[in-house]
């Protein structure tokens, strides 16, 4: 129900809110916490948007084209508050951080803005929206001049300084609880185990967006996924910008990621652990080993090149080359024969020739990825690419790699995917297939998505099914008894 005044609405009526999310795990992860966040202070979260007193963007900068859906649809609110002065408008995520200001300037309709690293400040902005009271959260900004010295001290190799631990994550405002109460799937959970990144790829934005990397406690982290399997998840990711990273800001050495592996692994009753995203620099003996041996970490492993050629890793600020990328793929597939990788690749990066293209294409065909994400390169502000650079690549010829390696990518999977026909397959059921409602859907270790029929009763419980046929996105098979 919509009431006729908002304040009155938060006294006497519930007050309906619409969280739209973009781009990455992270901010679906930060969705979710908010979401148990407003919950917890009597919002009632909806997924329909025109039903909503407030509709929220989780936003995403990382690509022009996030930022550009958002100030289209946001346009397209501003519309409807002409006809409803009511409703609400929020801005939250990487560009309200970066660009809060701004967006209140070219948007003056909208009520508020919040960071990325403010998100226990939202129900607090909402209800003061609400009640007219124009509301802009205090907004980290990372220190410039911090995060400058940190991005040069690390392009020369030199390690940041360590720093005191900060634990987050969890906080007084958001519990598990909290959170499992608006959770769509209780099976399956994401679990921040650090925040940030201080890696200063040079096309990124995350480190100005999200800040220096920064831990969270190993035993809050445990005990948060102690907590969820304990209310029937059994399928956890744990999220980072370089999980392999995790612990060295407050001086842990790199067998930090692999400690923590190993002790959730042996938590009873949890059945699948994933990780994302692992970068290549910090790939360990430790971390491998650890992959070996934890029977619960899911063979699948997201390990982005972004390119194939050596030039362009330089001018990324990416600290590998491919040869070590590919001795790296060569160790992990050693150590588990079953893994399966994807990958992220950008196309067009300034001054990437024929060459350096046609590097990335022979870097495909020798890893054949599972699946990757294949993005044109968009220059993004504060970058350092943004800055040093000129974007020179035409647009065409962004386009017809982009197209490329997408088919050669669509090869590959539709390959992987074959040669699974006629195996047998462990699946986590998520309930009913998006587009055949009739057949369930669910995903398996390797993380492929697989179709079968069957009843919804099964969603959130484990199916074996046998691989009868495959398509380049999706696996098809029938229920064993
Ligand atoms: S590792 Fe590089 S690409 Fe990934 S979040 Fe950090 S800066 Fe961005």
């Amino acid at each position: 129900m919509v009431a006729s005044s908002p304040a009155d609405a938060m006294l006497h009526a519930p007050v309906f809110v619409h969280l739209r999310t973009y781009g990455c795990q992270m901010n679906v992860l930060d969705s979710e916490i908010l979401r148990g966040l407003l919950a917890a202070r009597g919002f009632v979260i909806t997924a329909d948007e025109q039903a909503a007193d407030a509709v929220l963007f989780n936003t995403c900068s990382v690509r022009d084209m996030s930022e550009r859906k958002v100030l289209g649809k946001l346009g397209m609110l501003t519309q409807a508050r002409t006809r409803r002065p009511e409703l609400v408008l929020g801005v939250l995520g990487c560009m309200a951080e970066l660009n809060g200001d701004e967006l209140l300037r070219r948007a003056p309709q909208l009520d508020f803005v919040c960071g990325t690293n403010q998100r226990q400040h939202v129900p607090d902005l909402l209800y003061q929206a609400l009640c007219r009271r124009v509301a802009v959260a205090p907004v980290t900004r990372h220190n410039a001049a911090q995060l400058e010295r940190l991005r040069l001290a690390l392009n020369g190799h030199a390690p940041p300084e360590p720093q005191a631990r900060i634990v987050i994550g969890l906080d007084a405002h958001s519990t598990v609880d909290e959170r499992i109460a608006v959770r769509l799937q209780p099976w399956r959970a994401y679990v921040e185990i650090m925040r940030g990144c201080s890696n200063f790829c040079s096309y990124c934005v995350v480190p100005y967006a999200r800040g220096p990397e920064v831990s969270r406690a190993a035993d809050d982290i445990v005990a948060e996924v102690e907590q969820l399997v304990a209310c029937g998840c059994r399928d956890v990711t744990l999220l980072g910008q370089n999980v392999n990273s995790y612990g060295k800001d407050h001086g842990e050495g790199s067998d930090a990621f692999p400690a923590l592996l190993r002790r959730l692994d042996a938590i009873a009753d949890l059945c699948w652990l994933r990780f994302v995203t692992s970068n290549p620099q910090d790939i360990s003996d430790a971390m491998i080993g650890a992959l070996a041996a934890c029977k619960k970490v899911c063979p699948q492993i997201h390990f982005p090149l972004q390119s194939g050629s050596d030039r362009v890793l330089q001018r990324m600020h990416r600290r590998y080359r491919c040869a070590d990328y590919l001795a790296h793929v060569a160790r992990l597939r050693a150590a588990v024969p079953a893994m399966m990788f994807s990958s992220d690749f950008i196309v067009g990066f300034p001054g990437e020739t024929d060459a350096d293209f046609q590097a990335t294409v022979v870097a495909m065909e020798q890893v054949r990825f599972a699946s990757a994400f294949i993005f044109k390169y968009s220059p993004r502000p504060r970058t350092a690419a943004a800055r040093d650079f000129p974007d020179d690549v035409p647009t065409a010829v962004k386009e017809a790699r982009h197209q490329q390696l997408l088919a050669l990518q669509n090869a590959h999977t539709l390959a992987h995917h074959q040669q699974q026909v006629g195996t047998r397959q462990l699946v986590l059921v998520d309930g009913p297939s998006k587009t055949n409602p009739a057949m369930l859907q669910g995903r398996s270790a390797q993380y492929f998505n697989i179709v079968f029929p069957g009843t919804a009763q099964l969603a959130g419980s484990f199916a074996e099914v046998c691989i009868t046929h495959a398509t380049p996105l999706t696996l098809y098979g029938e229920q064993l008894p």
